[in-house]
């Protein structure tokens, strides 16, 4: 073959996630908050702490907001705030990352697996009350459920709080994905008994390292998970009243998370915009993600389902024309080998399965030029006609 005919220079890859066209908006803003605190020297627990905790309340409207060490330690302080024990069993979705179970297990705990929508990706409720009947069935106490905002979209909430009410259990939100988005009306941070984020970098409020959040309107619970943050502290950090963690947040993440938090929203309505031209143009052929009218999301991922079997080929494809994809998630949690032990609601959780074989993620974040769109567009169309 003549490699001079019908081949062209390799287009510019594009990035999945552009963190440099945040820092070049933000330009000296975060070097100017990082060099405060280099100069104020207060490392662990500084002013910009609680500046942080009092601004991500406001941003949502909890009443409590208490910054972490990262979405993972979030979620375990809330279990942990919980008496989370063994014996207990805690609902969560196996269409997930592993932190959502993982710290499930990690209390001696068992977390069954419960089955996803296959349009939002979010628990099923009809899957949530099998895995209540499964857990029963193997003689343990069903405590609570973790829902997760996958991809950034809200979990249907009216529908799992009914079925915790019913059966008396906490609710916990998993909001790695969704901080800034809404649920009817409700801020994602204000539902359920309590919220975890993470400020991961790649998450669509991030820092330069690791942190996460909790919040809740619960002042007893915000209260432990204060002191269950420093060690499980009573006066202070040498009276001891509770094992607890190492779960602070370094005050030069929380510095840069506030410069961050101003152009939040706004760049939340840039990633809808980027997600309304991906909709319009590959709505009439591909399954693309679906928000309900009452919903909002902040789009920590563009996810299409593509049809069965094509998806490994088509991401080979999209790579070789510069256009980075990514598979949230490959294997389900109740397939990996660490969380194969633990019980699936029902018969299994065959949309997961499902899903897990045939999910894509396009590149997203606020950053994405409408001519570097058209090219992944115009790519993928290629693509899934042939
Ligand atoms: C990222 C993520 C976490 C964990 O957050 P870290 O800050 O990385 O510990 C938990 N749950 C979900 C759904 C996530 O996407």
């Amino acid at each position: 073959m003549d490699l001079a005919l019908g081949t062209k220079a390799p287009a510019k890859p594009l990035a999945f996630i552009d963190l440099q066209a945040q820092r070049a908006r933000l330009s000296d803003r975060v070097e100017r908050a990082i060099q405060r605190v280099l100069d104020h020297g207060r490392f662990i627990m500084g002013p910009e702490v609680a500046e942080l905790e009092s601004r991500l309340a406001a941003f949502c409207g909890a009443k409590h907001a208490i910054s972490c060490s990262s979405g993972t330690d979030a979620l375990s302080l809330v279990l942990m705030g919980k008496g989370v024990k063994p014996g207990d069993a805690v609902l969560v979705p196996t269409f997930t990352f592993a932190a959502t179970a993982e710290v499930v297990a990690l209390l001696g705990a068992t977390p069954i697996f419960v089955d996803v929508l296959p349009n939002s990706f979010n628990l099923d409720p009809v899957s949530l009350e099998q895995g209540l009947r499964t857990a029963k069935g193997l003689d343990l106490r069903p405590v609570g459920v973790i829902a997760v905002d996958l991809f950034g979209l809200p979990a249907d909430y009216d529908a799992i709080a009914e079925i915790c009410r019913a059966n008396d259990l906490w609710l916990l939100d998993d909001a790695a994905q969704s901080f800034g988005a809404a649920y009817k009306g409700r801020p994602i941070g204000t539902i359920g008994d309590a919220t975890a984020t993470s400020f991961f970098p790649a998450k669509p409020l991030g820092c330069y390292g690791d942190g996460g959040a909790v919040m809740t309107d619960d002042d007893a619970l915000a209260a432990r998970i204060k002191s269950l943050r420093v060690h499980g502290k009573g006066r202070d950090k040498y009276d001891n009243v509770e094992i607890g963690l190492n779960g602070r947040l370094d005050t030069l993440q929380a510095a840069i998370l506030i410069e961050k938090l101003e152009i939040f929203e706004d760049e939340i309505a840039a990633r809808n915009r980027v997600a309304h031209r991906y909709a319009e143009r590959l709505g009439d052929i591909v399954q693309v993600p679906q928000v309900p009218a009452d919903m909002t999301s902040v789009w920590a991922q563009y996810t299409l389902v593509l049809p069965e079997g094509r998806r490994d080929a088509v991401a080979e494809a999209l790579k070789a024309e510069g256009i980075p994809t990514a598979v949230y998630y490959p294997l389900p949690l109740h397939r990996q080998t660490a969380y194969a032990s633990y019980p699936v609601a029902g018969n299994g959780a065959p949309v997961s399965d499902q899903l897990s074989q045939s999910v894509l993620s396009l590149p997203m974040h606020p950053y994405l030029e409408e001519a570097d769109q058209a090219r992944i567009v115009g790519a993928l169309r290629q693509l899934l006609a042939s």
